[in-house]
């Protein structure tokens, strides 16, 4: 599965980037996802559940953030964002478009809890 590797991935990222910070732990992790990254979201959130045990994300919500496409038709002109993967002008149908955008697949943001161990340790 796809989906195991890049959660994996996004994991690890978010890991280094608390320790470099000094977090005892990882709130929440934001991931920018879009439909052309070959990435299902709701694969990605069930992959994630077992990727973030033992490690600082053990209790951090993962929220998938969308990345949408966008497209400029080059028959009628049309320019925004595409619904879907399906990549075709909503205003004429033409099949011709500049596309960018839609494929980002990467962390986005983390929220970290810097601080001493509470009282009480382990929890
Ligand atoms: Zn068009």
């Amino acid at each position: 599965m796809h989906e195991w590797g890049v959660a994996r991935e996004l994991v690890r990222q978010a890991e280094g980037e608390a320790r470099r910070r000094g977090a005892r732990e990882v709130r929440s992790v934001t991931a920018r996802v879009g439909p052309l990254s070959g990435v299902a979201p709701e694969l990605l959130a069930r992959a994630y559940e077992v990727a973030r045990l033992g490690t600082l994300l053990e209790s951090a919500a993962l929220s998938v953030e969308p990345d949408p496409v966008l497209a400029s038709c080059r028959e009628c002109g049309r320019e925004g964002p595409l619904e879907g993967a399906v990549l075709a002008c909503p205003r004429c149908g033409n099949r011709e478009l500049v596309v960018r955008g839609g494929d980002a697949l990467h962390l986005a943001k983390i929220e970290i809890e810097i601080g001493p161990e509470p009282p009480g340790g382990e929890g």
